[in-house]
């Protein structure tokens, strides 16, 4: 900017023999940003000089006025704000002209010439001054444009370079254009030899990867991908790629951000341990139990102790409910690695339903609750893992007992409706708000309340897994205060035909 002024100032006098020159530049609220003036050589006057010629000056009639003037004679017009030496005859200052220096409307400067003779200048070198004073105007305003560019840039960089996420600018062809800090130090590779590598290269992908999966991808589209980033050493570090091709004004480029997933990894392999644990280690023998358990409560002569048959049957409950939550948790985990469902059988729906409805009617009766059971007759038999879909049933008939306060009611009704047949769990508890009816089939989703009772928040997850994986559905319809109706529908085998009933 101060390059691009004083250049304007020594046009301007040079071109019309003018003994000084000034440019006051301003701000977008027209205060004094800077300002420069030039005799033979630039000189220096403080912030204060410069607003008082804006205040009381010509330079602050020209720029209410937004108007160009030119004074023969500045001891005789009131608006030059004389000062002690405007009298010297060869520094003063007895001619000037001064100029708005315009740019898309604003006034962004004042521009002023003098001379210490009187009557010195005429209309050839005001417009003259004028035509320099439009240049000028557009001349800032590119140096504005400029700065601001430079700290957009500059601000880029460092959000660049700060990241979290190591990135990298590829070329459409995967030539690395640019890598931040993150990304320098993840690879281990020093930034110039990096900038000569290609992305494909440091993951090991095929050379039609690109064309394959980042060509076609829309605006605002992200690709995500698990793979391998092949740093300086040698070492593979496991990394989650996103990519998304971005429009630069020079053509289109493609953001590669890096994730490092190493602890992600460890944490997963350490799941699939936990789980294999879980499942030998948990599973086995508490089938045992459960067996010995109820081979105990057939040994037992039936005149034996009340108290001691009340006992074991508390015993096979919980075991029994134990041994729900391990079938579920290990459900969870295989349905959402995208394991099929492998052991279906023909399962007929009445008894299925009675069967859940007896493990939960000893906790609803504990509670008050009642339990109405309708089913309609002649539906067809469903091919479903039938454990599956039976702790399904249960799990929505243990939230409704659980949340449901004492002596409240639950129905739990079945019908066909066109191919599917659809099971309803509906109790007359608390209810669910309009906002959380998506979110409480997530994973580890609870809706917080102090009179809410614990759980861990997978049931409905699990449930959904389990009937989405049948190719079914599930949803709820809840008025809070009123109650809520858990409804899911799986679909007839296609041998099953319509019912009568349609
Ligand atoms: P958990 O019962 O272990 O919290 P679920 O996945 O079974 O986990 O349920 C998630 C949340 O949905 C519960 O915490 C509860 O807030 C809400 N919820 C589930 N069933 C009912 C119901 N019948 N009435 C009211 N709220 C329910």
């Amino acid at each position: 900017m101060r390059t691009v002024l004083s250049r304007v100032l020594m046009l301007s006098s040079r071109h019309v023999g003018a003994e000084r020159a000034s440019i006051i530049v301003l701000d977008g609220n027209q205060a004094v940003e800077g300002a420069l003036i030039v005799n033979d050589f630039l000189l220096e006057r403080s912030v204060e000089h410069w607003n008082n010629v804006l205040q009381d000056g010509l330079a602050g009639w020209v720029l209410r006025n937004r108007q160009a003037v030119m004074l023969s004679d500045t001891s005789r017009d009131e608006r030059w704000a004389q000062r002690p030496d405007d009298a010297a005859s060869r520094t003063g200052a007895k001619s000037a002209i001064c100029v708005p220096v315009m740019a898309r409307e604003q006034v962004v400067g004042i521009l002023t010439i003098v001379h210490p003779k009187p009557l010195f200048f005429n209309q050839e070198h005001l417009a003259l001054v004028q035509s320099i004073a439009d240049q000028a105007g557009i001349a800032i305003y590119n140096a504005r444009l400029y700065n601001s560019l430079q700290a957009v840039t500059r601000r880029y960089r460092e959000l660049f370079d700060d990241s979290i996420d190591p990135i990298c600018i590829t070329s459409l062809n995967g030539q690395i254009l640019e890598a931040n800090r993150q990304a320098i130090s993840l690879t281990g590779y020093p930034a110039e030899v990096l900038a000569e590598k290609s992305i494909l290269e440091l993951l090991k992908l095929p050379a039609d990867w690109l064309s394959v999966n980042a060509e076609p991808l829309g605006a605002g589209q992200t690709l995500r991908q698990e793979g391998l980033l092949w740093t300086a050493d040698q070492s593979a570090v496991p990394v989650e790629v996103h990519v998304r091709k971005v429009a630069f004004p020079s053509g289109d480029v493609l953001q590669w951000i890096l994730q490092d997933i190493t602890e992600r990894k460890q944490l997963d392999a350490l799941r699939d341990d936990l789980m294999a644990m879980v499942y030998h280690d948990l599973r086995s023998p508490l089938s045992n139990i459960i067996s010995s358990l109820e081979m105990l409560n057939m040994l037992l002569p039936v005149s034996d102790d009340e108290n001691l048959r009340a006992l074991l049957s508390i015993a096979i409950r919980s075991t029994g409910r134990m041994q729900r939550l391990i079938n579920t948790l290990l459900d969870i985990y295989r349905l959402e690695a995208g394991q099929p469902i492998t052991n279906r059988t023909r399962t007929e729906v009445a008894p299925l339903v009675y069967e859940a409805v007896d493990t939960i009617l000893p906790v609803a009766e504990n509670k008050g609750q009642q339990v109405d059971v309708q089913i309609e007759p002649n539906l067809p038999p469903l091919d479903i893992d039938t454990d599956m879909i039976r702790r399904v049933l249960i799990n929505l008939m243990d939230n409704a007992t659980k949340y449901t306060s004492f002596k409240g009611k639950i129905f739990l009704s079945v019908c066909r409706k066109g191919d599917r047949v659809e099971f309803s769990v509906c109790d007359n508890g608390p209810g669910i708000p309009p906002d959380a009816l998506e979110v409480i089939f997530d994973k580890f989703a609870r809706l917080q309340s102090e009179r809410f009772p614990k759980g861990i928040g997978l049931g409905l997850a699990f449930c959904r897994l389990a009937v989405r994986s049948h190719g079914g559905e599930i949803w709820v319809e809840s008025k809070v205060n009123e109650g809520s109706c858990f409804t899911f529908a799986l679909p007839v085998s296609p041998g099953d035909g319509e019912s009568p009933s349609g």
